[in-house]
C-alpha cells in the first residue's frame, strides 16, 4: 500500500510505559498501519531523527467547554502536543441550560473559572442548545482541531432541575429522579462521565456557592449511580466538605466506576501534608478501588486584580464585593472596615496567607512599571501597611487594574517530585480555558517532558509520556486513545527530547470582544498529527482553521 504519511528514524515511545525503540510509523486512512518496520512509500514523510514519537497528550481536566464553541483549534492545548480533551470537569458546563438560566450560567462561569463574561457572551452568540446531547451535537458540528470529550456537570445539572434555588439547598428526591435521568441521558448521548464539586473556593453568581456545592452526598451518590448502570463513564470532583477519599471510596465500590479527584496539591494542608493524603490514596488503591487523584507538575500560581479577585472569593470578608458585579467592587475597597477586616483575615500575620504574600508580586501596574515584578512584602514595609493595604491601595490607584501574581499552592518542588512519582495519582489540573486572565497551564505536557524529565530527572521519558497519555485514557475510559498501536487512530506527537519545554506566560487579547488571556508557547515540538493529519509542524498550523478538521468528539469515549 501508499501510506498516507510515514514518521522515519525516530525513537517511538508508545504511551504503555516500556522502553522506547527505534523504528518507523505509517498511518493510512486515519490509523496507524505499521509501527516498527514501515517499508512502504509514503505521500508524505516526516524525519524523526534524533526525536521522540509519542501518542498525542490526552489533557483530562479542561474547562473549554465554552472556548470549543469559538475557537475550533482549541489553542492552545495542540501547541503543546495535547491531541486529546475532556470538558466538564468541576461540575461546570454549558448543558443542560433552561434558555431562562443562560446569564445565571455565564455569570457562574465568570466568577468560578475566571471566564470574562463579554467574551462568553459574544463567543455563545444564540446558544443554539438547551439539553445536553443537543450541547454535544453542536459541538460535534461545529468540529475542533483535535478530539474532545465531555462529562456532563452537576452545576448546570442542578440549576437546569432546581432553578435558582439550586444554590441554596439540598435536592429532593423528586428532583434528584429528574437529575438521574438527565445524568442517564446524557451518558447514552455519549457523556464519558459525571463531575461535580463542593470545593468552597467555588463560588458563583451573585457570589452564591455554585449549585453542586449544595448538594448532600445522598444526591451526589445516587448521580453516580448512573454511571454504575451505564457500565462506564468516570466521576471526576473537586473535593470539599463531605466530599473526600473515605466518600470517593464509597462511589467506587458501590458503582463499581473510577473516580478522578481535584487535586492533591502540595502545602494544600500545610509543608509534608502530602504524604498524608497519599498514605490514604494508597490505602483506597490497596482496596482495589480505583480511585485516583489528581496532581499537578506546576506550581499553582495566580494572576489576580481586584476586579477578579477569585482567589479571595471563599473568605467571608469577600462576601460583599463577590455580590455585586464588578463595577462595583472599588466601592467596597474603599470602605475602611472593608480594609481593616482583609487584613485581619489575610494579613501578613496569618499563617497561611502570610506565607503566600511571601510568594506574591506586582505583575503590572498601569502608571509605574518600576512596581512590577517586585515583592507585595516588601513594598509594603516601605510604605509602612501590611500587604492586605498595599494590594487594595495598588488597585484602587489603578482602577483595579493593578495585577498581581500570588504562587498559592505546588510551590514546593521536593514535594511536587513525590506527588509525581507516586503509583496512585495521576496527572490533572491543567485548567485550560479557564482562569484565563490568571493563570495557564495548559502547557503542563511540555513542562512535565522539559523540566521533570530532562532537568531534574525526576521522572524518565517513558514514565512522563506514560503519564501523558496510556493513563490518563484508561481512567477517563478514552478507550482508542493514549496508545501507539497497529489499528489505532493515528494522534502522534513528534518532539525533540533535547529542547521540549514551554515559554513562560504571555498576555494576549485574542477571545471573544477583545477579552485577554494568558499563553504559553511550546519549545521542541515538532510536529502533532491528529487521526492521521498533520495540524502543526514546527509550531505552525497547517490546516484551515475555518476548514475541515481533523478532531473527533469522542462519544462513549471513542470515535468509533
Ligand atoms: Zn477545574
Amino acid at each position: 500500500m501508499t501510506y498516507d504519511l510515514k514518521i522515519t528514524g525516530g525513537t517511538i515511545i508508545d504511551g504503555t510505559g516500556s522502553p522506547g525503540r527505534a523504528g518507523d510509523v505509517a498511518v493510512h486512512d486515519g490509523r496507524i498501519v505499521a509501527i516498527g518496520s514501515a517499508p512502504d512509500d509514503a505521500v508524505e514523510t516526516i524525519d524523526a531523527t534524533g526525536r521522540t514519537v509519542s501518542p498525542g497528550f490526552v489533557d483530562i481536566h479542561t474547562h473549554y467547554d465554552a472556548q470549543v464553541l469559538w475557537d475550533r483549534m482549541l489553542t492552545i492545548s495542540p501547541w503543546h502536543g495535547v491531541t486529546t480533551v475532556v470538558m466538564g470537569n468541576c461540575g461546570f458546563g454549558l448543558a443542560p441550560t433552561r434558555p431562562e438560566h443562560r446569564s445565571l450560567v455565564v455569570r457562574t462561569l465568570e466568577n468560578v473559572e475566571g471566564m470574562s463574561a463579554d467574551a462568553l457572551e459574544a463567543g455563545l452568540g444564540a446558544w443554539g442548545f438547551s439539553s445536553f446531547p443537543e450541547y454535544l451535537d453542536a459541538v460535534e458540528a461545529q468540529g475542533s482541531a483535535i478530539n474532545v470529550a465531555a462529562m456532563i456537570g452537576h452545576t448546570p445539572l442542578r440549576l437546569s432541575v432546581l432553578g435558582p434555588e439550586a444554590t441554596e439547598r439540598p435536592a429532593n428526591a423528586d428532583e434528584i429522579v429528574a437529575m438521574r435521568a438527565v445524568v442517564a441521558e446524557a451518558m447514552e448521548a455519549g457523556a464519558v462521565g459525571f463531575a461535580t464539586s463542593k470545593s468552597p473556593t467555588h463560588v458563583g453568581f451573585e457570589g452564591r456557592p455554585v449549585p453542586s456545592r449544595q448538594a448532600d452526598f445522598a444526591e451526589i451518590a445516587a448521580l453516580a449511580d448512573e454511571l454504575g448502570l451505564a457500565g462506564r463513564g468516570v466521576m471526576q470532583a473537586t473535593i470539599g466538605r463531605d466530599l473526600a477519599g473515605p466518600q470517593f471510596a464509597e462511589i467506587a465500590e458501590q458503582t463499581g466506576r473510577p473516580v478522578s479527584w481535584t487535586a492533591l496539591l502540595a502545602g494544600a494542608g500545610g509543608p509534608g501534608a502530602h504524604r498524608t493524603a497519599l498514605a490514604d490514596a494508597a490505602a483506597i488503591a490497596d482496596r482495589g478501588l480505583p480511585v485516583y487523584p489528581q496532581v499537578s507538575c506546576r506550581p499553582l500560581n495566580f494572576e489576580f486584580t481586584m476586579a477578579d479577585p477569585f482567589i479571595f472569593a471563599s473568605m467571608d470578608v469577600f462576601g460583599p464585593v463577590m455580590a455585586v458585579a464588578t463595577e462595583g467592587r472599588a466601592e467596597v475597597y474603599a470602605d475602611p472596615a472593608f480594609r481593616s477586616a482583609f487584613l485581619e483575615k489575610a494579613g501578613l500575620h496569618r499563617p497561611t496567607m502570610g506565607a503566600r504574600w511571601q510568594r506574591t508580586v506586582v505583575s503590572a501596574f498601569p502608571g509605574d512599571p518600576s512596581l512590577e515584578e517586585r515583592s507585595v512584602v516588601d513594598l509594603a514595609a516601605e510604605r509602612g501597611v501590611d500587604p492586605t493595604e498595599l494590594v487594595v491601595d495598588l488597585a484602587l490607584a489603578s482602577n483595579l487594574q493593578a495585577r498581581f501574581r500570588m504562587g498559592v499552592l505546588n510551590t514546593d518542588e521536593d514535594e511536587v517530585a513525590e506527588l509525581l512519582v507516586d503509583p496512585h495519582t495521576m496527572l490533572g489540573l491543567s485548567d485550560a480555558g479557564a482562569h484565563a486572565s490568571q493563570l495557564c497551564d495548559a502547557n503542563f505536557s511540555t513542562h512535565l517532558l522539559g523540566h521533570w524529565v530532562r532537568e531534574k530527572e525526576v521522572l524518565s521519558l517513558e514514565q512522563a509520556v506514560h503519564q501523558l497519555t496510556q493513563q490518563p485514557a484508561e481512567v477517563f475510559g478514552l478507550t482508542d486513545r493514549g496508545l501507539l498501536a497497529e489499528g489505532r487512530p493515528a494522534d502522534i506527537v513528534v518532539f525533540d527530547p533535547a529542547v521540549v519545554g514551554t515559554s513562560g506566560l504571555r498576555r494576549v487579547h485574542d477571545l471573544p470582544a477583545g477579552a485577554d488571556r494568558l499563553v504559553a508557547d511550546a519549545y521542541g515540538i515538532d510536529a502533532v498529527v491528529v487521526n492521521g493529519q498533520i495540524l502543526r509542524r514546527n509550531d505552525v498550523d497547517q490546516l484551515d482553521p475555518n476548514g475541515p478538521l481533523p478532531g473527533r468528539l469522542l462519544r462513549h469515549g471513542s470515535a468509533a
